[in-house]
């Protein structure tokens, strides 16, 4: 039996440690609880062995081992491995990100008197209390009373010290701060299955009969019940048929059978609680009668709510033969996943190339069901189940209950229970974004990336993690396909294709052979000649609008920022209202039209940032020279909305931006409308360029995206070039050909050339010799160093620090740029400085990392202040 456990913990370190197991048994993959720090943390066994750590390491025992069996399979310790190398994280950080179960662990506080708290205890006892004078007597006396309670010197839990003393935390953290308390967390497993609890009126109690009646009408009945005796109140045969006489009952406790018989003999406790409180009656009467066993407590798993959008008439992706294209690259994808054979297929990267409305999901779908029939799981990520609930219910639609889902809105008890479905092999299908790449899935044998080239699916705080990526390492460690999915490829997967190491499949034709929308450009310079004035939106889009709206077609329009204007700026002294934690303009927002939002959210005239989320009033004069001329440039998508309703009072207008969409309902709900046709003329930021697939949409208006590409980042014409292609493919989904007009200062840029003929292939040509020639990624591989503190001295002393180390320690193969202000140099009141390292060694690259991070350590730079981002998808 083995001696020693290392163990990843989830602290920014980047080691395991290691715990003597004394008589625990542990697997490797196991959670175990251990002391670290004054505390107790969960952590991951990675490794058992017999070597001893160093003696002036301290050794402690495990404390308790959590699972029987480990919970994370050998491939998913082993990618964890690999995350933690790659990406230069704290092994302990990347395991947390993959067990999603935070809410099996709840903190818990423990309380402990501290000698000054028995000073208090034994001199006020002398002297009286008047030094405490401040709190009232009541008071006064419970916090005796929690002194006396924990004289003794054991722990105690908050809930047991309440019971005892009626202390409530607020105090106890009152008397913590005073140094009478001493408070430890305390970890504790709790079963996180999502339950509800039901009350249920016994059998014997209640007629069947009346049980029935009440259901199927519950209002009605729940007032008929009150009125006239239940059932089981009377001394009918009925309710006497049982095998025992009811029990004499008081008023309350009649009321209590009344209330539930009522609700058809069963309601949710909490629901009925609610009620009774409504009515005066107390918890206790309750509790009474089912001791008496006349009302049974049941556990019921709670109802999985997928996604309630409905497609309209359009159909489901599984419902269409594949045309030939499809069949095609069906069969590519089949053939690699080489299912007839005992052995699996092999690493098999694959990269589809499918134009927009090319019908990609059908190729997904199609391809898990022939994984699911020879008995493997099949995994889709998707970039963001709250902006294409549609992905999801076509899932849902093919597989039904075989689906779990994973994303960020589920509550931690929802993640757990998915976790748990996927884990036990009753989900076989796993839908999610970023992190679903971790789904515990046995039997994996398929792996799709819809969207692979979009940037949600990196993570932007620790482990830095890129999900396409983490697919295809995954992919590997298994030996299965993996299809990255794009009409857009990143130009890292493009470059992967050309050089052979991704297989590509291409589908160059949309379905039914619908033609690509045609692009025309509209150059702003000449408008601006022609009208003499600045307008959002050019006379050719107005009209062309119009007339569509006029054909019963939709029409939508990409105005890539929210809030009404996205700079405020000072005529005479040339200053740009900024946000007080960040060096960013703030947004001037209007009041009045965030109408799609339910609720109080309403708010007045505001600047806002739209990082750090400061407000504040609008200034009437320059903050700075206290000048009156403030003016408002730059139109966000509720000037945009403003205007068109100015325009085209008879549209059926709606909006789509962050403002107007919070969650995954409001979504889901202005889809439906824009589906049905309720909405005719949608504007948005980029949310709405998006893989909706929306028949009626027959224009696309493009109002200033070209301004991104003057942004200090090399991806920005990748981007730009994304937008346009990805906002036009919503064009022409239906019957009716599609047309999109593209506003711009710089018509002849090529990203706007490539947009305007559909020329993915010629885009990604011009961008990797220009990527080549500055040795940017694809060509080389590259690292961000962001040092932030709230201190300015600190930030420049570490980054002098390391970047002096970093030019002494650099091999020839790695070069260093920086330390420079980063472009957004102040976000949240915090300073950030950043260094950049590039490449054309990956392996070169990070070993520089991993000993500038050992150099950290030893020289004692805190680890808090230095970000290390591997392959950074955003350098601002
Ligand atoms: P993409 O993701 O490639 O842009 P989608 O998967 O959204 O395209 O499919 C576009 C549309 O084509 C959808 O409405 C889908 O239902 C439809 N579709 C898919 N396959 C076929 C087919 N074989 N014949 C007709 N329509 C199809
Ligand atoms: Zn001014
Ligand atoms: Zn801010």
């Amino acid at each position: 039996m083995p001696l020693y456990a290392d163990i990843a913990l989830p602290v920014p370190l980047d080691r395991s440690f290691t715990y003597s197991l004394g008589s625990h048994l542990a697997e490797v993959g196991a959670r175990v609880l251990v002391p670290f720090g004054g505390q107790r943390l969960m952590g991951v066994v990675v490794a058992l062995h017999d070597t001893p750590p160093p003696p002036e390491v301290e050794l402690k025992p495990i404390e308790r081992v959590l699972d029987d069996t480990a919970l994370l399979s050998p491939e998913l310790l082993e990618l964890a491995r690999w995350i933690a190398q790659y990406y230069c994280a704290p092994p302990g950080e990347v395991l947390r990100g993959m067990l999603p179960l935070t809410a099996e662990v709840r903190r818990h506080w423990i309380y402990r008197i501290a000698e000054q708290g028995r000073r208090v205890l034994y001199e006020g006892a002398v002297k009286g209390s008047s030094r405490r004078s401040r709190l009232s007597v009541e008071d006064q006396n419970r916090e005796y009373a929690v002194l006396n309670y924990l004289e003794t010197g054991e722990p105690a839990k908050t809930s047991a010290i309440r019971g005892a003393t009626g202390a409530n935390k607020a105090l106890l953290d009152a008397m913590t701060k005073k140094r009478w308390l001493l408070r430890e967390p305390l970890a504790e497993v709790r079963d996180a299955r999502r339950l509800e609890t039901i009350a249920v009126l016994a059998e014997g109690s209640g007629s069947d009969q009346t049980t029935q009646n009440v259901s199927s009408r519950p209002e009605a009945s729940r007032r008929e019940a009150a009125v006239e005796r239940p059932a089981f109140l009377s001394e009918s045969p009925q309710a006497s048929a049982g095998t025992k006489r009811l029990p004499k009952l008081n008023d309350n406790q009649l009321a209590v059978m009344a209330e539930l018989a009522g609700c058809g003999g069963r309601e949710l406790l909490r629901e009925l609680r609610s009620r009774l409180e409504r009515r005066g009656i107390s918890a206790s009467t309750l509790n009474t009668l089912v001791k008496r066993n006349l009302i049974r407590l049941e556990e019921t798993a709670q109802p999985f709510h997928v996604t309630s959008l409905s497609m309209h008439g359009q159909r489901f992706a599984h419902e269409h033969t594949l045309n030939e294209a499809q069949t095609e690259a069906l069969a590519t994808i089949v053939a690699a996943m080489n299912l007839d054979s005992q052995n699996p297929g092999g690493f098999r990267p694959h990269l589809l190339y499918g134009i927009t409305g090319s019908g990609k999901t059908a190729v997904y779908v199609a391809a898990m069901q022939r994984a699911l029939s020879n008995n493997k799981s099949a995994l889709l990520l998707v970039p963001e189940i709250g902006l294409t609930p549609a992905t999801a219910a076509q899932m849902v639609a093919a597989f039904g209950s075989e689906v779990a889902l994973l994303h960020s809105q589920l509550t931690p008890d929802e993640r757990a229970e998915q976790w748990h479905r996927i884990r036990s092999g009753v989900a076989r299908i796993v839908v999610g974004t970023r992190s679903a790449v971790f789904a515990p899935m046995p039997a994996l044998g398929l792996i799709l990336v819809d969207e692979e080239h979009d940037s949600s699916y990196k993570q932007e705080e620790t482990p830095r993690y890129h999900a396409r990526d983490v697919a295809v390492m995954r992919a590997k460690l298994l030996g299965i396909t993996v299809v990255l999915g794009s009409a857009t490829p990143s130009l890292e997967s493009w470059n992967n294709a050309e050089r052979g190491r991704y297989a590509r499949i291409e589908i160059l034709e949309r379905v039914e052979a619908r033609p690509l929308p045609a692009v025309e450009m509209i150059d702003m310079r000449a408008e601006f000649r022609e009208t003499g004035q600045e307008q959002i939106f050019s006379r050719q889009l107005i009209q062309e609008t119009q007339t569509t709206l006029d054909r019963n077609e939709q029409v939508i329009i990409l105005l890539n920022r929210r809030g009404y204007s996205f700079v405020v700026m000072c005529r005479a002294c040339g200053e740009k209202i900024e946000c007080e934690n960040c060096a960013i303009s703030l947004t001037y927002h209007k009041p009045g039209n965030e109408h799609d939002l339910s609720g109080p959210a309403r708010v007045g005239a505001r600047l806002e940032c739209h990082y750090c989320g400061f407000r504040r009033t609008v200034p009437s004069i320059c903050p700075k020279c206290s000048s009156e001329h403030l003016f408002f440039l730059g139109a966000g998508s509720q000037q945009g909305e403003e205007r068109l309703q100015e325009l085209f009072p008879g549209a059926r207008l709606g909006r789509m931006d962050r403002d107007t969409v919070r969650t995954r309902g409001d979504m889901e709900r202005l889809l439906q409308r824009l589906h049905s046709g309720e909405i005719n003329l949608l504007v948005g930021t980029q949310m709405i360029a998006k893989g909706h697939d929306i028949h009626g949409i027959t224009l696309v208006g493009v109002v200033g995206a070209d301004f991104a590409l003057g942004l200090p980042d090399f991806r920005a014409a990748e981007r730009v070039f994304q937008l346009l292609t990805q906002v036009s493919g919503r064009a022409g989904r239906g019957d009716k050909p599609g047309r999109v007009l593209v506003q711009t200062y710089q018509p002849d840029h090529y990203v706007n050339r490539f947009a305007q003929t559909h020329d993915y292939t010629g885009f990604a040509a011009r961008e990797m010799y220009f990527r080549r020639a500055m040795r940017y990624p694809p060509f080389a591989a590259l690292a961000n160093v962001l040092i932030q503190s709230d201190q300015l001295e600190e930030v420049l002393a570490i980054s002098t620090q390391l970047g002096k180390w970093l030019a002494a320690n650099r091999p020839e193969s790695v070069r260093v740029l920086g330390p420079a202000p980063a472009p957004i140099s102040r976000l949240k009141r915090i300073y950030r400085y950043h260094l950049l390292l590039k490449s054309e060694r990956r392996d070169a690259l990070g070993a520089l990392l991993r000993s500038m991070l050992a150099f950290m350590e030893e020289t004692g730079i805190p680890r808090r202040a230095v970000t290390v981002d591997v392959d950074a998808l955003h350098l601002m």
